[in-house]
């Protein structure tokens, strides 16, 4: 005998009439799938409990229907021996519960079973844009529900291979639930560009006449020529799966008996267990039960592989926390303390501002009143010129010798004198005047004019003061507190008189020079008195320090002060040629030149 001829199905007839040891008394349970329900999955599958019973009389047969969750629950409680399931849902079972398959599931390839593995999508045919999986991209795509096997779990392994995943939502699955036909329904009301239908469905619903031939349109065909067409790879069927408990014996003679089984209808083909690596590779590469750890071992493994570099970045990061935060509150504390400093600087200068006007006001009192005690004969001068005149024309009225060309005379002189004495005594006021400091720009000649014609007006028998102007254009304007730098011109003028006046020769003339000295304007006073002792030149700038007997000792110390807060420097030398002393300073330059009243 041929031994290829021999088929499998008579080894196990022959087998099964050999070893009817084999079967064993007793119960034999099939727990099966059923997706409609309890009774739709009755009415499919109680054939082939009655055929199995008919293999096996000694045993009994007994067939329990469960969902997805169910069957499992029982198969793990040990109530089952069997299960039937869809190959997704088998797999699961197979690496929990260690369920083994004994038998495949064998559909004819033309023909809609409920039992049919792979799936078809499909779209209205006049969708011209929809023409392969790819265009499903960006679109809305129905389904029954997420873990149908022959659905949704088939497509989205064929998208994903296509590289559109609906998890970055590059297409949207819309899910209709059960029974299928929901996914027409949402196509006809145009809710969805495609829908998934269980493969041959749409073949047998057009033979049915319930859906109109071209109506719907298979998108990327696997075999184009194939009675009923799949977009999706071909899976094993349905298996046939024995419990990690169940005995071999029973196994061995349920497998014959399902071999040998002859009847019409899904329910009673079955043939040797396939291959169902395909699907665990499907499902692995979805990630999805049974393979839904890979997720959570994904992220665990990158927390374990990086979990060093990431606790050193927290470190790191707390350290750069603490440390701004802790330069934040130095910075703080810092700034409060400089503000407080800032402002008690402030506060002190603003007193020693106030402290030194006072001081510039009573200096300048103080020289007013040493130069002012010859004022009142200075005055007298001009008033006894206007009462002579007075008491010249009460003569000439009584008298009778009172003419125009007389009255007119000496009203103009009285007028003048008047106006002198007036003059004297405006001078002296504004020099004596309180008031804050203020610079302005104004003509460096002029300024010393001023001071001389008042330091004049103000001694009996004034010395001369020659003003000698040696400044170019760009020099003569200069920026300066008028008064304060007459206060110092004053100064060196009296000190000058007095130096004089030390050695007898009060008539003495006193030089005043203005010069260049870089970009500064330099006025330079110069005496010819005794000059100065060497012990004393250390100390002209000190404060109390005099050799004069009615001193205060603070005229040349205010002044230096002056000249400083001028950016410039007060210094006394000796004259190049004889006796005598020179005190010189400097002034800045007004910024432009310009012109006005002063
Ligand atoms: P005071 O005039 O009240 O003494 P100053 O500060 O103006 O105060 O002068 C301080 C001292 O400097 C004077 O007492 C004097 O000894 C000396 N001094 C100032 N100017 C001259 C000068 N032109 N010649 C000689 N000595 C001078």
């Amino acid at each position: 005998m041929d031994v290829r001829s021999f088929s499998f199905a008579r080894l196990c007839a022959l087998l099964l009439a050999c070893w009817p040891t084999l079967v064993c008394a007793g119960e034999l349970r099939i727990g099966v799938l059923a997706w409609f329900g309890d009774q739709t999955a009755a009415t499919q599958w109680q054939r082939l409990g009655a055929a199995l019973q008919a293999r096996l009389p000694d045993t009994m047969v007994q067939m329990a229907y469960h969902d997805m969750d169910g069957l499992e629950k029982a198969l793990a409680a040990g109530e089952l021996d069997f299960i039937i399931t869809n190959p997704g849902h088998y797999v699961v079972l197979e690496s929990r519960h260690r369920a083994t398959r004994i038998a495949t599931q064998k559909i004819e390839p033309d023909r809609d079973s409920e039992h049919a593995v792979g799936s078809a999508v499909i779209v209205p045919s006049e969708r011209s844009d929809l023409q392969t999986l790819d265009d499903l991209r960006g679109k809305r795509i129905a389904a029954t529900v997420p873990d149908g096997f022959s659905g949704w779990l088939t497509v989205w392994a064929e998208l994903k291979r296509r590289d559109i995943d609906p998890e970055r939502e590059e297409v949207t699955p819309v899910f209709a639930g059960l029974p299928m036909s929901r996914v027409l329904d949402k196509l006809e009301s145009g809710e969805v560009d495609a829908g998934i239908l269980r493969v041959c469905l749409l073949e047998h619903l057009v033979r049915q006449g319930r859906l109109p031939a071209g109506r719907y349109r298979v998108l990327s065909p696997q075999e184009p020529d194939a009675p009923c067409l799949r977009s999706t790879p071909t899976y094993p069927g349905w298996a046939f799966a024995a419990a990690v408990q169940t005995p071999d014996a029973l196994a061995r003679a349920t497998l014959v008996a399902l071999l040998l089984l002859d009847g019409r209808g899904d329910v009673l083909r079955w043939g040797v267990p396939a291959d169902y690596h395909p699907v665990h590779a499907m499902l692995r590469d979805l990630q999805v039960d049974p393979y839904d750890f890979l997720r959570e071992h994904r992220l665990e493994a990158q927390i374990r592989r990086y979990w060093p570099i990431g606790a050193g970045l927290l470190v790191l990061l707390l350290l750069w926390l603490f440390y701004t935060l802790r330069v934040e509150v130095l910075v703080q504390r810092r700034t409060r303390e400089l503000s407080a400093a800032l402002a008690a600087r402030d506060e002190i200068e603003e007193r020693m501002q106030t402290q030194r006007e006072k001081m510039e006001h009573l200096s300048r009192l103080s020289v007013l009143g040493e130069l002012s005690g010859t004022l009142a004969h200075e005055l007298n001068q001009p008033l006894a010129t206007i009462g002579n005149y007075a008491r010249s024309l009460t003569r000439r009225m009584w008298t009778g010798k009172l003419s125009d060309d007389a009255v007119a005379q000496a009203a103009h002189e009285i007028a003048e004198q008047a106006e002198r004495a007036a003059g004297i005594l405006e001078g002296i006021r504004n020099f004596a005047r309180k008031r804050a400091s203020e610079r302005k720009d104004c003509d460096a000649v002029k300024l010393v004019d001023e001071i001389v014609t008042l330091f004049r007006g103000m001694l009996p028998r004034a010395p001369e003061i020659h003003i000698e102007d040696r400044l170019p254009d760009e020099h003569r304007r200069v920026c300066v507190d008028r008064l304060q730098i007459q206060q110092v011109l004053l100064n060196l003028m009296k000190n000058a008189f007095d130096a004089h006046c030390a050695i007898g020769r009060a008539g003495e003339p006193i030089e005043i020079l203005l010069a260049p000295a870089g970009e500064r304007t330099k006025i330079t006073v110069r005496d010819h008195g005794p000059g100065l002792a060497d012990a004393d030149g250390a100390r002209l700038f000190e404060p109390f320090f005099t050799t004069k007997p009615d001193g205060m000792g603070l005229g040349l110390s205010i002044c230096k002060g002056i000249v400083e807060a001028h950016a410039g420097q007060l210094a006394a030398a000796p004259p190049d040629d004889g006796h005598g002393l020179c005190l010189s300073f400097t002034l800045p330059c007004a910024a432009t030149p310009h012109h006005d009243a002063t």
